[in-house]
């Protein structure tokens, strides 16, 4: 049995569920979380999602379920060390990115222009209204009834505006409040896994150089001293030699560093931690100065890549389209979208709208590209 710190969070204090229900027999609610997340749909739709390369581009590169995976074991082995309860954070980190449209980044920001005038579209809100509404599973609620603490590190950032509308996990925003610390984890987990991997995604296709990375300096000191110690190295062996110390790196500076700071602030409870001025897990300022660097190497010559941009822009037209042509007419939307859609259109424009978007955000990189030729080519089989 993992030996909890005081301030992490404990299942037995738990918040609870929206709807009550018996605990489990020989597993924590946290495992049940964990658990709930990994038997969903949307979290099977994950294998065929992608954040910066479209899925049919190749087979070794992350996909959104590979990458969740990568997230969860880097978070938790900080949050063993920590004593911060990883069964949480490992339900946190497999369910952060579940709302996400297909077609990574751009697929979100052409779905939220779609939705401008019906509330906009924003991942984050989507993976949550996954867990609590679109999951259909069970008889007596909609949704999977995750305990708060796990909705609570789902959403990870909220307008106020928005927060408002949703009740209790969204109250922290509109006080100004921190998540509790494995839900600050999951989220530091997230961009050390993405940033690394996206630098090894970058070089297996062969959009960015090592020759063009050796000007950030988190890579530029590892790389150094893989050559040091193996001067014959090349290729793919150099680069997982270098790319397994940078995350080896993050890791060890973040459990170095939020382990003083945690101390150094007295926080006893997660209450104290979520009352605290800021938030408590953080990189060194050098370390975070380092990661910031190549945060905008990879956004200046990977995600602004020019056969990324094509990826991206063409994502956008598949999305658009569809959409307009679904608020067109709902009645080419598949049949069982018809009843709901029905009702929705005779409430308002923006309930259809909702209905649109989450059929959308559901799909799957190949689904979309199949729905759009479905719909636009003539040829194609409906
Ligand atoms: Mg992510």
């Amino acid at each position: 049995m993992q030996k909890l710190a005081p301030y992490s969070a404990n299942c037995e204090h738990s918040k609870g569920r929206q709807y009550a229900e018996d605990s489990p027999s020989y597993r924590s609610e946290y495992q049940r979380d964990r658990d709930r997340i990994v038997h969903s749909t949307a979290f099977r739709r994950l294998e065929y999602k992608t954040q910066v390369f479209v899925n049919h581009e190749g087979d070794l590169f992350r996909t959104r379920l590979t990458h969740s995976i990568e997230v969860a074991q880097i978070a938790r082995s900080i949050a063993r060390e920590l004593g911060l309860n990883e069964d949480l954070t490992e339900a946190i980190s497999l369910a952060h990115d579940l709302g996400h449209t297909p077609f990574g980044h751009s697929g979100q920001d052409a779905l939220n222009a779609c939705m401008k005038d019906y509330g906009g579209f924003e991942h984050n809100l989507q993976s949550l209204r996954v867990v609590d509404v679109l999951e259909q599973r069970y008889a007596e609620f909609t949704g999977i009834n995750l305990t708060f603490e796990t909705r609570e590190g789902i959403l990870k950032h909220c307008a106020v505006k928005k927060a408002r509308e949703l009740g209790d996990v969204g109250q922290r925003f509109i006080e100004g409040k921190q998540a509790g610390l494995e839900a600050q984890l999951a989220n530091l987990a997230d961009s050390i896994a993405y940033n690394n991997h996206d630098v090894d995604d970058g070089l297996r296709g062969g959009l960015i150089t090592v020759d063009q990375l050796r000007e950030t300096k988190l890579f530029s000191k590892h790389c150094e001293t893989v050559r040091k110690m193996y001067p014959q190295l090349d290729g793919r062996r150099l680069i997982n030699e270098t790319v397994r110390r940078m995350i080896n790196h993050l890791v060890i500076d973040l459990i170095e560093n939020s382990t003083s700071r945690l101390h150094d602030s007295g926080v006893r409870n997660i209450d104290e931690v979520r009352n605290y001025h800021e938030p408590l897990l953080v990189h060194s300022d050098e370390v975070a100065k380092e990661s910031l660097e190549l945060k905008q190497f990879l956004r200046h010559n990977l995600y602004q890549h020019y056969r990324v941009l094509r990826m991206s822009k063409k994502a956008e037209r598949v999305i658009s389209k569809m959409f307009h042509a679904f608020m067109n007419d709902y009645r080419i939307l598949p049949t069982q979208y018809h009843d709901m859609s029905a009702e929705m259109a005779s409430h308002s424009e923006s309930s259809l709208a909702r209905v649109v978007a989450d059929y959308i955000a559901g799909m799957t990189d190949r689904f979309a590209i199949n729905e759009y030729r479905r719909l636009f080519e003539p040829g194609e089989l409906t």
